[in-house]
């Protein structure tokens, strides 16, 4: 009896290291024809362990694909009107194409105030309301990152949907963030999906996700999304990173694992992305990718050909 039929693996390792030699290609020619060096600032407030891990792999990356990389590390206690003020000298800045605060940031400092204070222009985290209103009205604008992800991996499944086409396919997201759920969703309406976005108080979740030929979980809850839930040869987009016990590994040790209980999962979908290993990756290369499209935008550059059509 043959076994049963396994869902492809979306390597979002792969798919993210293409995008950033594609990246590094276009900076190249930025650089070469038009003597312009794309430049990111990352403000890092205070130690969070996670956060300083991820905004040294950001500078890495950022200068591997030959951009300027600034980093600015502030002390725990810095006060929202610091903060703020370090945004605008940024927002000034020539040097300097593309902005990104790390979150979170500590309890004296509100997001949203600094969310608001980045100038859409230089914006590359998407989140302005100015650039969440430009995504839902069909305008150019800066997409956030993860979302973007996303939807560069879907397109990478893109020939397992019903007709080998992101138009017309059933979408259900489950998460309405404005980080990630909302974002995600407007990116697959503008692909013409029929786009459901599912939360804490959706009914009857398992019949809902039945119904997606594309399935994106955005939750924040380990393994929710049950085999069961899906329907057969869907491709499914794991967004979760949750970190949960892992004895196997030894007393104390622990494991990230998404919101799809990957293992039931695979059996069913068609298409599916692991964690880690899948969206995480892209978050990054992304970053980097709107950071070249707001530099070619602020020197009213056409985007390099081979960077066209990614959203
Ligand atoms: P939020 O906590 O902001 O949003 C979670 C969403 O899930 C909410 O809309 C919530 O609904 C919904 N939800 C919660 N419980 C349920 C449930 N039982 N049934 C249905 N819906 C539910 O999380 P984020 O959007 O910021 O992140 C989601 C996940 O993605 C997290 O695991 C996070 O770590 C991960 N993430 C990964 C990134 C990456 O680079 N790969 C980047 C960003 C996030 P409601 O609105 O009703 O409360």
């Amino acid at each position: 009896m043959s076994e049963a039929v396994q869902a492809k693996i979306i390597d979002g390792k792969a798919v993210a290291a293409d995008l950033r030699a594609k990246i590094a290609r276009a900076v190249t020619e930025l650089k070469t024809g038009h003597g312009l060096t794309p430049g990111l600032a990352v403000v890092l407030v205070g130690h969070d362990p996670a956060s300083e891990v991820y905004v040294r792999l950001k500078g890495v990356q950022t200068v591997e694909v030959g951009m300027n990389s600034y980093e600015y590390k502030m002390p725990e206690d810095t006060s929202e009107a610091d903060l703020l003020a370090r945004v605008r000298e940024l927002n000034a800045d020539p040097a300097v194409n593309g902005i990104l605060v790390q979150f979170p940031v500590p309890s004296q400092i509100s997001q949203q105030a600094v969310i608001d204070t980045i100038s859409p222009d230089k914006d590359v985290d998407g989140l302005h309301p100015v650039s969440a209103g430009r995504l839902a009205s069909g305008l150019p604008g800066m997409v956030s990152c993860t979302p973007l992800g996303c939807l560069i991996l879907a397109k990478s499944a893109e020939s397992l949907l019903p007709g080998g086409t992101l138009a017309g396919a059933n979408a259900v997201v489950i998460g309405r963030s404005n980080l990630v759920g909302k974002p995600v969703a407007q990116l697959l309406l503008a692909e013409n999906c029929t786009v459901t976005i599912a939360h804490s108080r959706s009914r009857d979740l398992a019949g809902i996700c039945r119904q997606a030929d594309l399935l994106v979980a955005a939750v924040g809850r380990p393994g929710m999304v049950r085999g069961d839930w899906i329907k057969p040869g869907a491709v499914v987009i794991d967004v979760g990173i949750n970190r949960v016990d892992a004895p196997e590994k030894g007393e104390g040790q622990t494991r990230l694992v998404g919101d799809v209980a990957f293992d039931e999962a695979k059996k069913v979908a068609g298409a599916i992305t692991p964690v880690p290993g899948g969206v995480g990756p892209m978050t990054i290369a992304c970053l980097l990718r709107n950071t070249l499209v707001a530099a070619c935008r602020q020197q009213g550059l056409a985007l390099p050909e081979e960077m066209q059509g990614l959203s």
